[in-house]
Order: structure tokens, then C-alpha cells, then sequence
């Protein structure tokens, strides 16, 4: 059966997986971030040949934090190729929180492990091409506009503000990053970039739309016009399988089966090759980061439909 034919249970679905907030907490190491409600809830999914069909809190908007890292890859890739890339950021997953710095030190060389960590995050930020910020800014956020098909997507200032303000963590990997060779950016003017790009804001129709662009290898389905290389849609799912859900990627695997990308906000978005995108939005996280509602959500999707990849 077509997930988007089943609204009712869909309801259902985020009316019960909802409960799972109590045992949640708000990010709140981005200030910004913390007057979220731990109990909204939303979900979209799209599936290409009708509507995108949602449920629950749906007119709800966020910032993609993590999730940007997928888009900012597609991107990096596009600008400097395989090659250009990961001769600076690895291929491997880490048991390693999402902010660790420990594997820069210890491994060698000290290229961040993978992109879906901060430390790749930055250097595949740092990878994208353009003479400014804003540029820089702005060809990510036309990607963006092109997958979603809506213009006004921009970024929150109030956010993006104040992860700078308060990103001395991230500001020492780029720091470290750059003592190492991995980038060689002005590192300010690479947190500010950075922090915009996390600071994007949409909503979870939006979410499901770049999901099923990932998930359709590229390509709009109406026209089949593709936004990225097949093979770029291709190492995106990877890294989100083995790494999108941080140090719990394993567990996801097991449980979900669904490449899928998390973010501090409570986002979550899931590509399900040839199938669907699932946009997610659920504030209350657990200690690894990930939305506790919207992980439950995907894990009750995958069993009733039989979304596992494997
Ligand atoms: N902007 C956040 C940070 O760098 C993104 C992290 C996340 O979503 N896990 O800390």
C-alpha cells in the first residue's frame, strides 16, 4: 500500500509516537533554540505522484541544523568532486558524539572521520563554492528553493545569531581544522556560514521534498529533471545510513532501516530509495541528539509498510 493513501493511520501514527516527547529534552546549547515546545510533532511524506501528506503539527516551521550537512555535501560534491572531497573528510562512521573532537587528534591523518560529524560538516562547508558568505549562502539556499520548489525558504536570523554567538566548540574544531590543512578559511566568516546553513529554515512538506529527491537518485519526479548526479544522491543515502543518526546509526539500522538525517532541532529527513521522503519535525531529543517522537514515528512507518532497506 501507498503510505500517503493512509492518512487516517498516519494520525494515529503521530498522535501515539508523540508521547514519546515526555521522555525528551529540548536542545538548549543553542539558546534559540530551547523555547521550543518538546510536544509538537509533525510529518510530511511525499511520494512523488500526489500531494505530500502530513499530519500533525504540521504548519510548525524549524531549522535543519544537522540536516543541512546532506544539502551542503550535495553541493561540495557537485563543486569540487569526489576526489576534491574526500581527500579532506573520511568515509567512516564514529561511535563518537556529533561535536567530538577526539578522533582529530588521535587518528591519522586528522581529517574529520566522516561529513555528518561538525568537524566534516565544517570542511564540506568550507568546500563550497563562491567569493563571499552570502554567495555562498545564496547558491545553497537556490539548491534548496529547487528541491522544494518554494523561493521564500530563507534562514532564522534569531538562531543562526545565536549558535554563532555561543559556537566555541565548533569555532576550536575549525580552528584545529585549519592549523591541520584540512581548510584554510578565514575561520569567522566560515562559523558564520556555517551557522546560517544549520539556521535554514522550513517546514516538515519541505523536508519530505528534498528527502524524495535523495530517495528518487536526483531527479524532480514530475519532469525527471535531476537536481544532482545520480551518484551524489547515491553517497548521500550512504552517509545517512551509516552516520545520519550520529553515535545511534547503528541501532537506526536495525531498528528503522531507512536512510535518515537528524538534527538538534528535532529535525529528521528520510529518503526510502525509489519509494518516499519523510520530513520530521519533534523537538524533544534524546542524549545522542535525535528526535525521541520522530525516531518512534519512522520505526512504526517502517514496520507497517516494510520501509527497511535491508
Ligand atoms: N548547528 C549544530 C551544531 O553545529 C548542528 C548539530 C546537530 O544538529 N547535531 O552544533
Amino acid at each position: 500500500m501507498k503510505i500517503c493513501e493512509d492518512r487516517e493511520a498516519l494520525h494515529v501514527m503521530v498522535q501515539e509516537a508523540v508521547q514519546m516527547a515526555s521522555k525528551g529534552k529540548v536542545a538548549d546549547y543553542i539558546p534559540a533554540l530551547s523555547d521550543k515546545d518538546p510536544h509538537t510533532l509533525s510529518l510530511a511524506v511525499f511520494e512523488g505522484d500526489g500531494p505530500c501528506v502530513t499530519a500533525g503539527d504540521t504548519a510548525e516551521m524549524f531549522t535543519l541544523q544537522s540536516v543541512s550537512k546532506v544539502i551542503s555535501l550535495a553541493l561540495a560534491l557537485m563543486d569540487n568532486g569526489e576526489a576534491g572531497v574526500f581527500d579532506k573528510v573520511g568515509m567512516e562512521p564514529t561511535g563518537d558524539p556529533f561535536n567530538s573532537i577526539i578522533k582529530l587528534e588521535t587518528h591519522s591523518p586528522s581529517k574529520p572521520l566522516n561529513p555528518m560529524i561538525n568537524a566534516g560538516a565544517l570542511a564540506v562547508t568550507s568546500m563550497i563554492s563562491g567569493h563571499s558568505v552570502d554567495e555562498k549562502l545564496g547558491r545553497l539556499l537556490s539548491f534548496i528553493h529547487d528541491m522544494t520548489g518554494d523561493a521564500s525558504i530563507s534562514y532564522n536570523e534569531k538562531v543562526a545569531l545565536s549558535e554563532y554567538d555561543t559556537a566555541d566548540l565548533n569555532r576550536s574544531l575549525a580552528y584545529f581544522l585549519k592549523q591541520h590543512h584540512v581548510l584554510n578559511d578565514n575561520v569567522e566568516d566560515l562559523l558564520e556560514l556555517y551557522t546560517k546553513q544549520c539556521a535554514i529554515e522550513v517546514d516538515a512538506t519541505s523536508l519530505a521534498k528534498i528527502g524524495y529527491i535523495i530517495a528518487n537518485e536526483g531527479r524532480h519526479t514530475e519532469s525527471s529533471r535531476p537536481v544532482m548526479p545520480l551518484h551524489i544522491a547515491r553517497i548521500l543515502k550512504t552517509f545517512m545510513v551509516t552516520c545520519g543518526m550520529y553515535n545511534a546509526s547503528g541501532e537506526f539500522a536495525i531498528k528503522v532501516g531507512i536512510p535518515a538525517k537528524s538534527g538538534v532541532s528535532g529535525a529528521i529527513m528520510a529518503a526510502i530509495p525509489h519509494g518516499a521522503g519523510i520530513g520530521i519535525y519533534g523537538p524533544a531529543l534524546d542524549e545522542r541528539g535525535n528526535s525521541l517522537a520522530g525516531m518512534k514515528l519512522l520505526e512504526v512507518l517502517s514496520q507497517r509498510y516494510g520501509l527497511s532497506i535491508f
